[in-house]
């Protein structure tokens, strides 16, 4: 029989992921601050928690998608939170974007109960969570992620289990480190270029087929920028968090990180500017405004 799955937080990548895991026959328990998130799961055939405490008290495995490393502790270590519904040998999993000092904090007090905890944030955005494509970064006892495994390959394709408690956290900030850096250094260069008078999809086509090439160029500017969309699903304030904790991994180790501080300091001026809910992608109309030019096909623009 398959074990009975708590699943808090169910925004906009928790709510596709929770419904494949719905679909896969998970017996599902969800629970979110929003009244409306848990009533679309209860429509597909969840059963809805009173509280964090309920749920935890009535699955085997608690799957976290919250925001930021702040609610995870309050959700699992708060006063009516899972530690107080779990029972020895239950594992709790979390899937957000966290910081791996917190993690490790919250995996030693778990710990303390005989309650298991894996570490697995995600990378694919949206789309990725709605067809269950993402890669999933996992640290924590290999034993416990051997046995997680099926569960995570229904919301996942490309699963690395990365090492002890924490070490997904850290390669997921890492990760969006580089992914934010070659935003940037992309906007830049098409900024440029577009001042130049070039043609922004005739300069992607050429990057695209060169060198410079990353998933900024090939994804994003043609799926989010230059078509005008901008909704990617994953906000300015998520990637400043994350620029924040991969540079204060650096910062602790005492190792500069003079690249990525500097663009960590451009979306955090981007937050400051009102755009903390925009897409990621809208990083691109800071320099867009220091340069003058909208960087956008003819027939987006
Ligand atoms: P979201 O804001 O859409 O969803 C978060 C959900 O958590 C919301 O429904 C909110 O109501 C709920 N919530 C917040 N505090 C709560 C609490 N105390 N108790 C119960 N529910 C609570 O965010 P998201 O875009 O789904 O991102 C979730 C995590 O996934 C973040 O850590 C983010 O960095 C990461 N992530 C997001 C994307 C993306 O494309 N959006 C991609 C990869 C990773």
């Amino acid at each position: 029989m398959k074990p009975v799955i708590g699943f808090i937080g169910i925004g906009k990548m928790g709510a596709p992921m929770a419904q494949n895991l719905l679909k896969a026959g998970y017996p599902l328990v969800v629970y979110d601050l929003r009244e409306q998130a848990i009533e679309n799961l209860v429509k597909a055939g969840a059963e809805k928690a009173s509280s964090v405490q309920n749920l935890a008290s009535r699955s085997s495995i608690v799957i976290t998608m919250l925001p930021a490393s702040p609610d995870v502790e309050a959700v699992v270590l708060g006063p009516e939170g899972v530690i107080k519904g779990t029972k020895p040998g239950d594992i709790v999993i979390d899937m957000s974007s966290s910081y791996p000092t917190s993690t490790k904090m919250i995996w030693e007090r778990l710990a303390a109960k005989g309650i298991r905890m894996l570490d697995a944030p995600v990378s694919g955005g949206t789309e990725g969570a709605r067809d269950g494509t993402l890669a999933i970064m996992v640290g924590g006892e290999q034993k416990d992620y051997e046995e997680c495994r099926p569960i995570l390959e229904i919301m996942g394709q490309n699963i690395y289990y990365l090492g002890k408690i924490g070490a997904g956290h850290t390669v997921k900030a890492l990760n969006n480190l580089c992914s934010a850096c070659s935003m940037v250094i992309t906007s830049e260069a098409l900024v440029v270029a577009t001042k130049l008078g070039l043609s922004p999809d005739k300069v992607i086509d050429a990057i695209n087929s060169s060198s410079g090439r990353s998933w900024s160029s090939q994804v994003k500017f043609p799926s989010f920028v230059l078509n005008n969309a901008f909704n990617s699903g994953f906000t300015i304030g998520l990637m400043n968090k994350d620029l924040e904790m991969a540079t204060r991994l650096g910062r602790e180790l005492h190792i500069p990180m003079f690249v990525g501080a500097i663009v960590q300091q451009l979306y955090n001026y981007a937050v400051g500017q009102g755009r903390e809910n925009d897409c990621s992608s809208a990083i691109v109309k800071i320099i867009e405004d220091w340069g003058g030019v909208k960087v956008r096909s003819k027939e987006g623009g």
